[in-house]
């Protein structure tokens, strides 16, 4: 079916309908948009946040009505053509048209792809036995829900942010929790050995088995019921009982949509500063958006939230034609248990030459861990230590060097941490 349009009405597409795809759409209309726009979605819910479906909404401690970006009038109010579950299967660049699941074309003078990314399946045997779950969508979080609770025995695979924040519900529910990660320490290539190992503490004093170094070799079948999962067998023979697995183990960018259309692609939709992909009418932001930062002088793909809440407001502009640049520092944020972070800037901590600094309490995680490289600070994490983030900021965008013994005293304030020339 083909959708009549005026076809002189200027008009924006925006292909996915998560944070990435709302934000863009309300900075459109912010930045004064007045053609026609269009929001396609896959899923059958209207935008939401994910970061409560590991923490709040999964505890059940906040209101299914608190994850949606805007209200469901807003959309209406705002004329924006919110289409749900149907996916956007190609893009047309010589004709400027999109076709949907549906069979409808839609043209289009700017597109934005804000398609996301999607869960790594686990490749062994018994994988696709029921209660094995992955956890990314509203409807994967509540049907979780309804597994976890007392007496539960919950294999977690992946220590990551899914896995750790799973892990911390589940055990806050009365869950039996077992961790298992293939690499030596929980989130050892984002934090380093340091801060993984408050991370792996964490975990163990809240009643955790962490078992990190191993691999699994199958997902096996209950004896009850054949059809669900029943225990996990590590490859070295062991065999953990389980009624519920949540695999953790990273995501992949939906990507497809732009590789087929011919869209320079290499982890992720390349982008420039401008979030501009090698095509000038189409751009990309959020989990998708592999782009180039001016700051770091690198491109870079950031898998969270701050990403996918701002990149839109620098897309919404530049499709308008104003010349906004993306330089945010990344950014992210965990809660788990009582501890709660921030993560601010990019580092690599295998990375030789990078030393970790403590500011702070660290037995006690009260503290702000900064990765220093050449006299510079490249990244910090401030645990349990809040309103840190303007001179964190301030240190990481600067430049400046800095004095590691004044970075690591408490009673210096941040703002005096620089060198002394
Ligand atoms: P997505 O959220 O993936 O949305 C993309 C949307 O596009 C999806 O709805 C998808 O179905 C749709 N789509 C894909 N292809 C098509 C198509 N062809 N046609 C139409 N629609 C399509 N980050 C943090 O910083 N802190 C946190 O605490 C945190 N917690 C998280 C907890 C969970 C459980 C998860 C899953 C993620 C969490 N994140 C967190 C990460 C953060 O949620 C993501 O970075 C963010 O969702 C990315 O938004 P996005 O809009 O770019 O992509
Ligand atoms: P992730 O953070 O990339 O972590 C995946 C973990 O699984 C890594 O530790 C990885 O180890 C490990 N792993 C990979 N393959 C494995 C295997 N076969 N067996 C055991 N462990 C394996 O991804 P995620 O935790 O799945 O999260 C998915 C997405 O949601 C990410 O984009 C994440 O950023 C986002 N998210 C963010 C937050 C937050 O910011 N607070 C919270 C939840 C989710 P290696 O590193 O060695 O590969």
């Amino acid at each position: 079916m083909a959708v009549v349009a005026d076809p002189s009405t200027p008009t924006f597409v925006v292909i996915g309908a998560g944070l990435a795809g709302a934000k863009a759409a309300e900075a459109l209309r912010a930045e004064g948009f007045d053609g026609r726009l269009v929001l396609l979605g896959s899923e059958p819910h209207r935008p939401y946040e994910r970061p409560p479906l590991s923490k709040g909404y999964l505890l059940g401690r906040s209101d299914r009505s608190a994850v949606f970006v805007h209200p469901a009038e807003w959309y209406e109010e705002h004329r924006v053509e919110l289409r749900l579950d149907v996916a956007a299967v190609g893009i047309d660049r010589g004709d400027h048209e999109v076709t949907t699941g549906h069979g409808d074309r839609l043209r289009y003078d700017k597109l934005l792809l804000a398609t996301g990314a999607s869960p790594r399946r686990l490749a062994v045997p018994g994988s696709d036995l029921g209660g094995v779950r992955c956890l990314r969508s509203l409807d994967d979080c509540d049907d979780l829900r309804a597994e976890l609770g007392d007496a539960a025995e919950v294999v977690v695979v992946g220590a990551g942010w899914i896995g750790l924040e799973t892990a911390a519900a589940a055990r806050a529910l009365g869950a039996e929790v077992t961790v298992l990660e293939q690499a030596e320490l929980p989130l050892l290539r984002v934090l380093g050995s340091r801060m993984a190992e408050v991370f792996a503490d964490l975990h163990r004093e809240h009643g955790v088995t962490l078992r990190c170094g191993v691999a699994v070799s199958a997902i096996e079948p209950a004896a009850a019921d054949p059809m669900r999962v029943g225990a996990v067998r590590l490859t070295d023979g062991t065999v953990i009982d389980a009624d519920t697995v949540v695999v953790g183990i990273g995501v992949s960018p939906n990507d497809g949509l732009a590789r087929s259309c011919g869209l320079n692609c290499d982890n992720g939709i390349l982008v420039d500063r401008h979030l501009v992909t090698s095509d000038d009418d189409i751009l990309a932001a959020g989990d998708v958006a592999n782009a180039y930062h001016p700051l770091l002088r690198r491109q870079l793909r950031v898998e969270h939230w701050a990403t996918a809440l701002h990149q839109p407001v620098v897309a919404a502009k530049t499709m308008l034609g104003a010349a906004a640049t993306y330089d945010r520092l990344p950014y992210f944020f965990s809660d788990q248990y009582e501890l709660g972070m921030e993560y601010t800037g990019h580092v690599d901590p295998g990375d030789g030459d990078v030393q970790v600094v403590v500011r702070g309490d660290l037995p006690a995680r009260e503290f702000i861990a900064f990765w220093v490289r050449d006299g510079r600070v490249l990244a910090a994490m401030n645990v349990n230590v809040w309103e840190a983030g303007d001179p964190i900021r301030e240190l990481i965008r600067s430049g400046e060097r800095v004095d590691t013994l004044r970075l690591g005293d408490p009673d210096i304030p941040l703002e005096h941490a620089t060198a002394v020339p």
